[in-house]
């Protein structure tokens, strides 16, 4: 499953004509297998050791070129950093307040809200953003 993830995500890249360097594949790869919703620096961190010539600067670019594509989202929260989700279906994310742990969750009648916005304010909506925020279960189980 999660090599076919990779695996789609490489062929997207080829498709458009971008090549596939070790750093760029490792960053793809620790995203899918990871699903932790990580920094650019979480990643640095975690690649380093396996490439010491890499900057992190290497790892933003390669995950500007990923969102741009379409395969990960860039998640923005204010002055803190971006975290970067592999995702290829809408989901939406479930925030610990206590440690910042982030999990996932899918509710596809939610997309019922996109038309009952449109109809109530007659905009054309294009997509929508879903947050919510609390204990995770491992925080509530220290506490
Ligand atoms: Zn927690
Ligand atoms: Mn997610």
């Amino acid at each position: 499953m999660e090599n076919e993830m990779v695996k789609d995500a490489i062929s997207k890249l080829k498709e458009a004509n971008i090549r596939i360097t070790p750093q760029r594949y490792a960053v793809l790869e620790y995203l899918v297998e990871y699903h932790t919703h990580p920094t650019a620096d979480e990643i640095y961190r975690a690649l380093e050791s396996r490439f010491p010539n890499m900057s992190v600067a290497t790892v933003y670019n390669n995950l500007r070129m990923l969102t741009e594509l379409g395969l990960v989202q860039e998640m923005k929260y204010g002055d803190a950093s971006s975290r970067f989700d592999f995702s290829t279906h809408r989901h939406y994310h479930a925030i610990c307040q206590n440690c910042g742990k982030i999990a996932d969750f899918h509710y596809p009648s939610l997309d019922d809200v996109e038309i009952a916005a449109g109809r109530l304010t007659g905009f054309d909506i294009q997509d929508h953003r879903l947050e919510v925020y609390g204990i995770c279960p491992e925080c509530q189980e220290k506490m």
